[in-house]
């Protein structure tokens, strides 16, 4: 579903991803660490041209994303970031309804409907009419969720769901992409939750200053990482 070839990315001067290659099958959850720095949201950011790299190739479907348009590519890549970004003067339902609308043609009717389907699946039927303030932490997020399912994305990127939010909304959020794991959704996964990496991920990546050290199942690098640099920071994680 997604190759991502000998990817190499740099600001300026500075090589942030170096000769990156890897493949996701349609419903692997790719759980991707590392240090702060080391690589992770701008690989995501590559991934849907939020930001663009200087070498390699990244393939949907064996379409390389710099031949996609642009808009082809965001509704068939969907994002989830750390920072809940809901317009604050739409209310839930709204703030799902407008993309499905505006890029999937959508009558409003219809729009309303997968709306309120998503909504139902990541448990806030009864919050359509909330506006994002009435919201907490975490039911934002899963109206973020939401959003981004209402696309019908083929994957799904999530850049830290849950390090914005106070420990006591986590759960819920990492209890959607649970479900969304187990539905079959493809997913590639920013996040320090090792609980979720052991539970739901199909495969583990370990970034370290832009290269991937080591990736295999999660049990595998927990149980026997290859190299000390991924013993050492899963060391540090658990
Ligand atoms: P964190 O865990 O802190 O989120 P990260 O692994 O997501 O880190 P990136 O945000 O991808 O790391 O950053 C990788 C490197 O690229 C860092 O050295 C960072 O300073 C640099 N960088 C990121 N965004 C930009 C930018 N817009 N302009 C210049 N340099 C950037
Ligand atoms: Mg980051």
């Amino acid at each position: 579903l997604l190759r991502v070839e000998n990817l190499q990315k740099s600001y300026g001067e500075e090589e942030v991803l170096t000769d990156v290659s890897f493949d996701i099958e349609q419903r692997d959850v790719e759980v991707i660490i590392g240090p702060s720095g080391s690589g992770k949201s701008t690989l995501l950011r590559c991934v849907n041209r939020l930001t663009e790299f200087q070498g390699g190739d990244i393939r949907l479907d064996g379409q390389s994303v710099l031949e996609m348009n642009e808009n082809d590519l965001r509704r068939r890549v969907g994002m989830v970031f750390q920072d809940i970004n809901l317009f604050a003067h739409l209310t839930a339902r709204e703030n799902i309804t407008l993309g499905p609308k505006r890029v999937l043609g959508m009558s409003g009717e219809e729009a309303t409907g997968t709306a309120d389907r998503y909504l139902a699946q990541v448990g806030l039927a009864d919050q359509a009419d909330s506006y994002p303030a009435e919201l907490s932490g975490g039911q934002k997020q899963r109206v973020g969720i939401a959003r981004a399912l209402a696309m019908e994305p083929d994957i799904l990127l999530f850049d830290e769901p849950t390090s914005a939010l106070d420990p006591e909304l986590v759960g819920e959020v990492l209890e959607v992409m649970r479900d969304l794991a187990e539905e079959g959704m493809t997913m590639l996964v920013v996040t320090h939750e090792m609980g979720f990496a052991r539970r739901a991920a199909t495969s583990l990546m370990f970034l370290d200053e832009g290269s991937i050290v080591e990736r295999g199942p999660p049990e595998r690098l927990f149980e026997s990482p290859e190299r000390d640099r991924t013993a050492e920071f899963l060391q540090r994680l658990t």
